[in-house]
């Protein structure tokens, strides 16, 4: 399966912030959605960052009031992103290699359209094998008879 095809299937947008703003907003957003990282776009609405809850949890360790800092303070801002026309399974291991489990997913100009992660993949995995193995059991049914 191709990025493109799980996009599809998704409903609502990406979770945003911008630089400015604070770790406390940035952790209400992510309490809220129920997810691990945000993205960090400027006005204009270009990434220039990516927000996980473990940047937070790195800074808390040395800043005792880290949900006071900007998120441009504690944001990775060297973010690496993938194309809809991306495999899946390519998808999966830059994020195991590089060891992060959200990859943004961006268009030809660059502009935010989605995000992948870890978890989406292993659950779009599963639900391709479970189809799969439905279908094998329904062909062995079929012989069967
Ligand atoms: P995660 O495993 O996604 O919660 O993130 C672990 C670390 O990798 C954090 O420092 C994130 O800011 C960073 N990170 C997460 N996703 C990306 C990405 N797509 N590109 C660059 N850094 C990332």
């Amino acid at each position: 399966m191709k990025v493109q095809g799980f996009l599809s299937t998704r409903t609502g947008g990406v979770v945003t912030i911008q630089p400015g703003q604070t770790i406390r907003e940035a952790a209400g957003l992510m309490f809220q959605h129920n997810i691990g990282a945000v993205v960090v776009l400027d006005d204009q609405g270009r990434i220039v960052g990516i927000l996980s809850e473990r940047d937070i949890v790195r800074k808390a360790v040395t800043h005792d009031r880290v949900f006071d800092m900007a998120v441009r303070d504690v944001m990775t801002a060297d973010v690496v992103t993938a194309v809809p026309q991306d495999d899946l399974m390519s998808v999966a291991h830059t994020m195991t290699e590089r060891r992060f489990r959200h990859l943004p997913i961006v268009d030809e100009q660059n502009n935010l359209i989605g995000i992948i992660s870890i978890g989406d993949v292993l659950k779009a995995q599963r639900d391709q094998y479970r189809g799969e193995i439905d279908t094998l059991e329904a062909q062995i049914m079929a012989a069967g008879t």
